[in-house]
């Protein structure tokens, strides 16, 4: 393994992400969006978009709390769910109902429409709810490819313990150390789930050239002695190095990211993600069309 006495494969912070803007994603999901393509385009891939819903707190209900029935196209959404719980229903026969350390894997690829509420049992009781939602980008030859659901729940993520008590590590994707995560994807990614303990240093090894993201949902940390990235900010790295070196300042929540990215124009508009306009055109005629399903009625 190496080790940091070879100061050149380090990898150092790019940029640092924060926004204070909020908005509402239907009635059940008050977010921030941390990362977005439009704006940062090629420097994230193959990520596209990532919205932070919450902490928030909601009342006892017996409405449904979410956004109704809507299309994607030409890529994955990830969710992972915190606090709280989330219910989720495709028109190309994916569903579930996800809870805390629960991860969905739905991949649109050629297109399909879902709907995404709020849990009915989060939703009798009320109480906390804080969930990510990433959108992953899909190559051009997979863009068309058949619709998939990965219902990923905490007790299929392997946990790895790191060692003299810095913190620990769930591999939700890609792999870590002997640990593989169980989601499937299409390029090469790494979805990891931080816990970090304060005052400690972690140093973790990644991939060369891989887009590599930290996101910070509790807590405080420094990236190779950078300036500390706190609560709902998102660090960027260089995808050059193969080690990162995380300090944490506080106890630390974070997810860390890293993807091969994918070399593509991105053409983007709403829930449609593909590589030209007449694309995009294309999908909005076939979901207009009713090319990409509907639901059953309940
Ligand atoms: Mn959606």
């Amino acid at each position: 393994m190496p080790t940091l006495n070879q100061p050149s494969t380090v990898k150092t912070l790019h940029s640092i992400q924060r926004t204070r803007d909020r908005h509402w994603v239907g009635d059940g999901f008050p977010v921030r969006t941390l990362l977005a393509y439009n704006g940062l385009g090629q420097t994230i891939s193959p990520f596209l978009l990532l919205d932070h819903a919450g902490p928030a707190n909601f009342p006892p209900t017996t409405a449904r709390r979410g956004v109704g029935e809507h299309p994607h196209r030409g890529f994955e959404t990830v969710t992972i769910v915190y606090d709280g719980e989330v219910e989720h229903r495709d028109s190309a026969g994916g569903g579930g109902i996800i809870g805390p350390g629960d991860v969905q894997w739905m991949t649109a690829a050629a297109g399909l429409v879902h709907e995404e509420f709020h849990g009915p049992n989060f939703a009798k009781n009320g109480g906390l709810f804080e969930m990510v939602q990433l959108w992953v980008n899909l190559p051009a030859k997979d863009k068309m490819a058949e619709p998939r659901y990965q219902g990923i729940t905490s007790g299929q993520i392997p946990v790895v313990e790191l060692p003299e008590g810095q913190g620990s590590l769930r591999v939700i994707a890609g792999e870590f150390q002997h640990a593989q995560g169980p989601a499937q994807t299409f390029t090469s990614i790494n979805m990891w789930d931080l816990r970090l303990t304060g005052g400690k240093q972690v140093n973790l090894e990644l991939p060369e050239g891989h887009t590599t993201i930290l996101v910070v949902l509790k807590g405080s940390v420094r990236v190779g002695g950078s300036e500390p990235i706190a609560e709902a900010e998102i660090g960027i790295c260089d995808r050059a190095g193969t080690f990162l070196t995380l300090d944490g300042l506080q106890d630390t929540t974070a997810l860390l990211l890293s993807g091969a990215p994918i070399d593509e124009p991105i053409v983007g508009h709403g829930p449609f993600a593909m590589n030209t306009t007449e694309e995009i055109y294309q999908a909005m005629a076939d979901y207009q069309s009713g090319k990409m399903g509907a639901l059953t009625p309940q």
